[in-house]
């Protein structure tokens, strides 16, 4: 068995959404960051030389903001034609359908957009501005356009009823995705959810090994998250059926503290415990893309 493994380049903490379960909403006051074209390719294609990675997933705020786009655009065209056999995952949120189509032109192969919860009603609540019937437009653009599509939700979102997890579960399926997660919440320290009990680890390794379960084709990361809930978690993520994981090597370390999405003292994991963990699973990292 086999688990993909992703470099993540978090390209910008620049959001314009204000999910109350996250550090670097709009609403902080936090230094704003953005990863210019030349560093992002630069970034990449030494991760590529350097590390033999061929899986880059670029994670950043949602920003519609077409210079930014175009930035990304550029860079991704520049990565996709200096390293050959990779594949570029973006998760970069909901963003207008020509915008999505640009991404896919310049050569971003799967795009991962979490659902978060399944409940329209909690969805508003926790993402004030936005609903989830738009975000599931989101989502029906992206399988339109071509991308392999990724999404996921939250076990233990503050105001979460158990059966919203059953619905979750089912929820999937909408969209046939290749690629599925389960992160247990987090209560950011400096997010409006501060001071709220953690979700339950245990039940978001349970649902992940469920969604082993109803969607065995499916990647399915174990996130670092995990282990930031519980040291040991982010094995038990890949004993319970997980398949993919992400090597904090990409952001510059300058600036991985400016981009505490759901901690400001996350767990970002290099290559070397990512390596153990695997191996300790049972699992081979991937020479190349799962999908
Ligand atoms: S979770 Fe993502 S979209 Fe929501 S506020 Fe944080 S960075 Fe922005």
């Amino acid at each position: 068995m086999t688990a993909e493994v992703r470099s993540v380049i978090e390209v910008s903490n620049a959001c314009r959404a204000r999910c109350r379960f996250c550090n670097i909403n709009a609403l902080s006051p936090r230094k704003r960051y953005t990863l210019g074209r030349e560093e992002l390719a630069g970034i990449a294609a030494r991760l590529y030389k350097e590390r033999g990675r061929r899986v880059f997933l670029l994670q950043s705020g949602e920003n519609p903001a077409e210079k930014f786009i175009t930035m990304l655009c550029g860079a991704v065209a520049d990565m996709k034609a200096a390293l050959p056999g990779i594949s570029v995952i973006a998760c970069l949120g909901s963003l207008p359908k020509a915008q999505y189509a640009r991404l896919k032109k310049a050569g971003v192969d799967r795009y991962i957009l979490k659902f978060e919860t399944s409940d329209p009603r909690l969805y508003a609540a926790v993402k004030p501005g936005d609903t989830l019937a738009r975000r599931v437009r989101c989502l029906e653009t992206l399988r339109g356009l071509g991308f392999g599509v990724g999404t996921g939700n939250i076990v233990g979102l503050p105001g979460q009823e158990p059966a919203g997890l059953l619905r979750d579960l089912l929820f999937f399926r909408r969209f046939s995705p290749e690629m599925a997660s389960a992160s247990v919440f987090i209560p950011g320290e400096d997010s409006s959810f501060s001071g709220r009990g953690p979700g339950n680890l245990d039940t978001a390794l349970n649902f992940m090994a469920l969604l082993r379960v109803f969607y065995p084709r499916a990647l399915i990361p174990s996130t670092s998250s995990l282990e930031k809930a519980r040291p040991g978690a982010q094995l038990q993520g890949l004993l319970a059926g997980a398949n993919a994981v992400t090597v904090h090597d990409g952001t510059p370390e300058a600036l991985k503290p400016v981009f505490p999405i759901y901690s400001v003292s996350r767990f970002t994991p290099e290559e070397r415990f990512i390596k153990r963990i695997a191996a300790a699973a049972g699992l081979r990292p991937a020479a190349g893309p799962l999908a």
